[in-house]
């Protein structure tokens, strides 16, 4: 079976009358009909040599492009309507397995661990549910698995905010999380008519790549985390105010004091700091904390 005919939309609607299957809205399912997209994703989230998961395989079209890539290939999938269908599309695949699973509630690093032991790396390629797409890339970023990069469509507005940069309209408390965690930035953008059936909006792939040297190493997560919520709660109040509930006032002043180092006016709102910037005030707070 060629992946052409999976993307071919009269073929793809006989595979899933066959099967007794339709797209189910609760699970995300927009599959990909636009021949050129999935093979572009693919080579976009295949570094050499290293091992690809996928969540969310779908009827196995981009699967079967990662399969063309990567020597080995793990999907999640929750799904388990999907999985006889995957069967049948995938079968002139063996390094591809299919997991029906929940990725939300699957242990990464033991995944990693048990599947992908001897690889030089791993990463993640997905055309994701966009119902939890946040979900997903922060517990990819926080599940301590480093991943040499993760490669997804979501929505172009939510590409918008998780690539935006300090100080513009779509950065928030997202976007400076995931800046702790890489560097993100959108690579392509992908119509609606793409995909069957078809979102109401753009879609738009975007690339995560990990720190090699994570440059927060020294910060405490947690911590971190905490300043970039409290930062972000109210947004037209200042991050001074925003922080109250969270430090004591001898913490508060520290941070002040970091801030105004870092050249920002005492009354700065926290859309201004960059995760640096954030991660700066983390140090502040912690050294307060020794
Ligand atoms: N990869 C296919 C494609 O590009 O045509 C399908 C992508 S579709 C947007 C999202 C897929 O994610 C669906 O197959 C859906 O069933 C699956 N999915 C939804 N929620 C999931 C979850 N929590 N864990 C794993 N897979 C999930």
């Amino acid at each position: 079976m060629s992946e052409m005919k999976l993307t071919d939309l009269s073929f793809l609607r006989a595979l899933m009358a066959r099967h007794g299957i339709s797209a189910q809205k609760k699970y995300g399912q927009n599959f990909l009909i636009n021949p050129a997209v999935p093979a572009r994703i693919a080579g976009q989230g295949c570094p050499p040599g290293g091992g690809v998961i996928e969540i969310g395989p779908g009827m196995g079209t981009l699967t079967r492009e990662l399969c063309l890539r990567a020597p080995k290939v793990v999907c999640l999938e929750i799904d388990a309507r999907l999985l006889p269908v995957l069967d049948e599309t995938l079968a002139d695949f063996d390094n591809v397995k299919v997991l029906c699973r929940d990725a939300l509630k699957t242990d990464l690093p033991a995944l990693v661990k048990e599947e992908f032991g001897g690889f030089p790396s791993v990463s993640v390629c997905a055309n994701l549910p966009y119902y939890i797409t946040t979900p997903i890339v922060m517990a990819l970023l926080e599940s301590g698995v480093r991943f040499e990069r993760i490669t997804v469509m979501v929505q172009k507005e939510v590409a918008d905010r998780l690539t935006a940069s300090a100080g513009s309209p779509e950065y928030g408390a997202i976007t400076a999380a995931i800046g702790c965690y890489g560097k993100a930035e959108k690579l392509f953008t992908v119509s609606p008519g793409s995909f069957y059936p078809a979102p109401t909006v753009d879609s738009c792939v975007m690339q995560i790549v990990p720190f090699a040297d994570d440059p927060f190493a020294d910060c405490d997560r947690k911590l971190l985390s905490s300043l970039i919520r409290a930062a972000f709660e109210m947004r037209r109040k200042t991050l001074q105010n925003n922080l109250k509930g969270l430090l004591s006032e001898r913490e508060r002043k520290a941070a002040a004091l970091e801030l105004s180092r870092l050249g920002f006016p005492p009354d700065v709102r926290g859309e201004r700091l960059s995760s640096a910037d954030f991660a700066v005030l983390c140090r502040a707070v912690m050294k307060e904390r020794e």
